[in-house]
């Protein structure tokens, strides 16, 4: 199981669409917390890396994210919440 991937990255918040209208070529990262109602759910939403690979659901900037782990992330990329 991976860290927690409810964060994104300061200023990556302007695409966010609600989780349940996202489409398939929308970046998959989650931008809740468990505190965050079902409805106000957001992800991302920018361009994913590669929309043809299904095994590749997030935009560039999650997917690198997402394969390291986060103490190496600097203060730049730190998770920050958004509602
Ligand atoms: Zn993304």
């Amino acid at each position: 199981m991976c860290a927690q991937v409810d964060e994104l990255p300061a200023g990556r918040a302007a695409n966010a669409v609600p989780f349940i209208e996202r489409q398939d070529a929308e970046c998959a990262w989650p931008l809740w917390d468990d505190a965050t109602p079902m409805d106000e759910r957001k992800v991302c939403g920018a361009r994913r890396a590669d929309p043809d690979d299904d095994r590749r659901p997030y935009c560039v900037g999650h997917e690198r994210i997402a394969h390291r782990p986060p103490e190496t992330l600097d203060a730049t990329m730190r998770p920050r919440v958004v509602r």
